[in-house]
């Protein structure tokens, strides 16, 4: 359904394809609905037309008694769960906090952190003060070599600037961990906003380099050193972002791959000594690098040969600081929230401190709190329940693809052979993590945070060179979202999804369920094997062409029409959806959906076909495929997510695919001349 990305900072953050990144953060009540009789009730917006707009007719109600509160960027289902997590995750870290905690147990890192946290006096005082030897280390910087040791150790304690740099799986040697180099090092979201035309993105830049020369008045520079600063950051990134690939170029995993060795990166950037770089970075023993985009380490090195190294330090401090603002508190954490949260998405009041920390907490000790969480709110028959699912999707999947026309027995095949090789992982990982040697205390949030960040470094660097743990979960078991991870060619949905608005799941029927967890998550999820970009990967998790050439030609053939079909609706003002950057999650989205209703129709609720509620079975289930996606979002939120964002907003996430589902027309009597009427030739089928 949504939510945060994996870990936000450090060596382990990896490119997954989740569900949404949509934050599901929440305040309101779930909704009261006592059974499946009125499950519906404070959804359905009976005023609407379905066969004009679904999304609206199917939650209208709920979004227009439910406004989205001034300190939130949008509103909906993910927060409506997401409030029931932290009321869960509030328990644990009060009885962690109050419990006298042996030194080194999860019980004491958690009240620890939990308590240095909500210290907002304490943050505000010491500000950057927990920093001042990084800040020093940047200061001291007098050589090229000086600069590239400084920005080794920055990367190592989790700051954003220069590239990503990453150690995960070699995606065609999915038995092997290898550092990724990849594009990034910019402090806007994305590398259009440096270069789009029209007054409202001129004006955005300007609010940009005025946030970064505030951010340096904090630090203590005087206005006109500010002000110089922010341009040289400006200049410095908008050389970066211009030798940055756009969002949909980054889908071609072909592309994006250049296995090189270290000798041959430095021939590649000829003032990188990579061997010396990556040791500074506490990364020793290794020969080679997979490097996404050439060109961007080439625009780097020309950058660290042209530029006076004054201006890297002034790009280094920025970055350290902009990767910290948050938690230093004070007035860097009002003014990091200004631009990022105010003028980039239009929330005009910072949410609750103790929401933002569990949301923090989550970054650092995320398995911690889960193995806490699965033992009071998951029970091994809710697990079972929900395994039993994940098969009845992939048992659909299976027949789905037995019976494609479009496809030749041979890659039919190799196709099933991937569809039964998926790992599935359900609710919670078998095998925790191990936090002992990260040392958590009282005296800084800060302090922390950083030693939290090293710690997911070494854990990430430790992993080179050994065997691959595909036992590995990226999200926590409390988290509202789920992924398909390409390298290990497996799903990995969290108990959290599971979780039904104001309702518990053995009172609602199955319509609901199958639609709402099997087709938004497992399904969903399922079909990123076999998207544009997963199916170019085969079932040991490798980059491996496993298509005869006239299959592959076909499955373009029917992407293309997806992405014409996404590029057609206007999101915004006069913003289009970006068909081809979300076409990985749109054809999830539709292949999610097909999976799930086929499932359901092997349900007794099917069969009998009784009503519930007023609502026919395949009514209910789609109205349970809307509820997963109910999700409204500020305009500037749109805006920021079509140039940066995988996924389609939410409204499309229902009306798209339901549009081009037969069952659908069926269930709501949708007839030429409708709104979400398409034709029988423009309707979409992939899978
Ligand atoms: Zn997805």
């Amino acid at each position: 359904m949504r939510r945060a990305a994996p870990p936000r900072f450090g060596l382990l953050a990896l490119a997954l394809a989740t569900l949404a990144i949509a934050g599901s953060r929440a305040a309101a009540d779930p909704p009261a609905s006592a059974d499946a009789e009125h499950f519906f009730d404070p959804f359905v917006d009976k005023t609407a037309d379905p066969r004009a707009d679904f999304f609206r007719f199917a939650v209208g109600k709920w979004t227009h008694d439910n406004p989205i509160p001034a300190d939130e960027r949008g509103w909906g289902i993910g927060y409506v769960i997401q409030e029931e997590t932290y009321r869960r995750l509030i328990g644990i870290n009060d009885d962690a906090t109050r419990a006298d905690a042996r030194e080194g147990s999860s019980a004491q890192k958690i009240g620890d952190f939990w308590t240095s946290a909500m210290d907002s006096a304490a943050q505000a005082k010491q500000g950057f003060s927990p920093l001042a030897d990084e800040f020093a280390r940047i200061e001291a910087v007098r050589t090229r070599a000086d600069l590239l040791a400084a920005i080794a150790h920055l990367k190592y304690i989790g700051v954003s600037g220069f590239c990503r740099l990453g150690v995960h799986q070699d995606e065609k040697n999915s038995a092997r961990y290898v550092v990724h180099v990849s594009q990034g090092g910019l402090g806007l979201p994305e590398r259009d906003y440096y270069f789009d035309k029209g007054a409202k993105s001129a004006g955005l830049r300007r609010k940009y380099v005025a946030h970064v020369a505030r951010m340096f008045r904090l630090l203590g520079d005087d206005s006109t050193r500010a002000d110089t600063n922010a341009r040289v950051v400006m200049a410095l990134e908008t050389d970066l972002a211009r030798a940055s690939r756009k969002l949909a170029a980054l889908r071609d995993p072909i592309k994006n791959y250049h296995a090189m060795t270290l000798a041959g990166a430095d021939r590649l950037t000829r003032s990188i000594a990579w061997k010396r770089f990556l040791a500074d970075g506490h990364i020793d023993r290794v020969d080679t690098l997979i490097v996404g985009q050439p060109e961007f380490l080439r625009e780097l090195d020309h950058s660290l040969r042209t530029r006076p190294i004054g201006q890297w330090k002034t790009y280094l401090r920025w970055h350290l600081a902009h990767s910290f603002a948050e938690q230093a508190g004070g007035a860097f954490d009002d003014e990091n929230f200004h631009f990022y949260g105010t003028v980039l998405t239009g929330v005009a009041r910072q949410r609750p401190r103790w929401k933002r920390m569990l949301d923090e907490e989550e970054n650092y000790l995320g398995d911690a709190l889960g193995q806490l969480y699965v033992e009071r709110y998951f029970p091994p028959r809710d697990r079972a329940r929900y395994e039993k699912l994940t098969d009845d999707i992939f048992a659909a999947f299976r027949a789905r693809i037995g019976r494609l026309e479009w496809m030749s027995a041979a890659t039919k095949e190799r196709a099933v052979k991937k569809l039964d090789s998926v790992i599935k992982k359900i609710g919670y990982p078998d095998k925790w993590r191990d936090y002992a040697a990260y040392n958590v205390d009282r005296t800084s949030f800060l302090g922390n945070v950083v030693r939290g960040n090293i710690w997911q470094s070494d854990y990430a660097i430790a992993r080179l060179n050994k065997p691959v743990d595909r036992s590995e979960w990226f999200m926590t078991p409390q988290t509202y979202n789920a992924y398909y991870n390409s390298s290990n060619n497996e799903i990995v949905a969290p108990a959290a999804n599971f979780i039904l608005p104001g309702i518990a799941d053995s009172l609602i029927d199955d319509a609901v369920v199958y639609a709402y967890a099997g087709g938004s998550t497992i399904g969903h999820e399922i079909t990123h094997g076999f998207d544009d970009e997963g199916r170019q990967f085969d079932e040991q998790g490798n980059l491996k062409d496993w298509w005869t050439p006239d299959d592959a030609r076909e499955f373009k053939t029917r992407a293309a029409k997806i992405v014409s079909q996404f590029d057609a609706y206007v999101v915004v003002d006069s913003l289009h959806a970006n068909g081809a950057a979300t076409s990985g999650e749109n054809i999830a989205d539709l292949g999610g959906l097909q999976l799930a209703w086929d499932a359901f129709t092997q349900t007794d609720e099917y069969k009998r076909g009784t009503s519930i509620g007023g609502y026919t079975p395949a009514q209910r289930f789609f109205l349970g495929w809307a509820l997963a996606w109910m999700y409204v979002q500020r305009p500037e939120l749109v805006a920021l997510r079509v140039k940066t964002d995988y996924h389609s907003p939410e409204f499309l996430r229902v009306n798209a695919p339901t549009s081009n589902l037969p069952p659908f027309y069926e269930a709501f009597g949708v007839k030429e001349g409708d709104a979400m009427y398409r034709g029988p030739d423009k309707r979409v089928q992939i899978w």
